[in-house]
C-alpha cells in the first residue's frame, strides 16, 4: 500500500454492544472517481474483529483504530466512521441494555474532536449483505451470524452497506481526486486536455468546478 497517498479513503464501522465489532476497508479514491468504477476493484485492504475487555478498555481499542486509520504518513486518510443506530427492540437486556448508547456517544465525542463525522446507520440496512455475499464479494471468511464473530460479521455489513450509499451518491458528483486536501484536486476525467477547436474533452458528468 501507498503511504501517505491522499487519494486514500477509509471506512471504520462499528456494532456497538456487550461486544463492540468494527471492520475497516480501505479504498482508491478512485472508487469513487468514475460512475463505472466498482468499488471493490479499488479495494486497498480490508479487515475486521472484536474487542474484548471491559467497556472502557474496548472503547480504548476503538478509538486507537480511527486515530491509526485517518493518520496515513503525512496525509489524512479521508475518513467516514459509521456506527449501528441503537434501536429499542427489546426489554430484556439488564445492565447492558443501553451499552450501544453509551458507545455511540462516546465514538461520537472522539470523531468530534477529530473533525470527522460519525454516522449511525440502521439495523436493517445491513440485512442484505449475507456471510454468502461477503464471501462472493472476495470477503474470505467463516462469517458467523450468532455467538463469537457475529459482531465482527455485523460490522464487516456495515461496512459494505456504507461503501454502496457512497458510491451511490458518486454516481452523480464523482469525487475530485485529491479531495482531502486542499489544493490540486482534479476531476479523474479528460477535462484538462484541449482538442484542436480549443474544447475540453471530458467525457464524465460532473460539477463544473
Ligand atoms: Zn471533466
Amino acid at each position: 500500500m501507498l503511504q501517505g497517498d491522499p487519494n486514500q479513503f477509509a471506512i471504520v464501522t462499528f456494532d456497538p454492544g456487550g461486544t463492540i465489532g468494527w471492520a475497516r476497508l480501505i479504498l482508491d479514491a478512485r472508487a469513487f472517481s468514475r460512475p463505472e468504477h466498482k468499488v471493490l476493484r479499488w479495494l486497498l485492504s480490508w479487515d475486521c474483529g472484536e474487542f474484548s475487555g471491559q467497556e472502557e478498555a474496548q472503547l480504548e481499542q476503538g478509538v486507537a483504530l480511527i486515530r491509526a486509520t485517518r493518520l496515513n504518513g503525512v496525509f489524512n486518510r479521508h475518513t467516514d466512521v459509521v456506527g449501528e443506530d441503537f434501536e429499542l427492540t427489546q426489554l430484556i437486556g439488564g445492565e447492558n441494555l443501553l451499552s450501544p448508547v453509551r458507545i455511540n456517544a462516546v465514538l461520537n465525542w472522539e470523531c468530534h474532536k477529530q473533525g470527522l463525522k460519525y454516522v449511525l446507520q440502521k439495523r436493517q440496512m445491513r440485512k442484505s449483505v449475507t456471510p454468502e455475499r461477503l464471501n462472493l464479494f472476495g470477503f474470505k471468511g467463516k462469517w458467523r451470524t450468532s455467538g463469537k464473530g457475529k459482531d465482527a460479521f455485523a460490522a464487516m455489513q456495515h461496512a459494505v452497506v456504507w461503501s454502496r450509499r457512497i458510491k451511490k451518491l458518486s454516481q452523480s458528483r464523482p469525487w475530485k481526486l485529491s479531495d482531502g486536501i486542499a489544493s490540486n484536486a482534479y476531476w479523474d476525467c479528460a477535462c484538462e486536455e484541449i482538442d484542436s477547436y480549443g474544447r475540453g474533452q471530458c467525457d464524465m458528468s460532473h460539477p463544473r468546478s
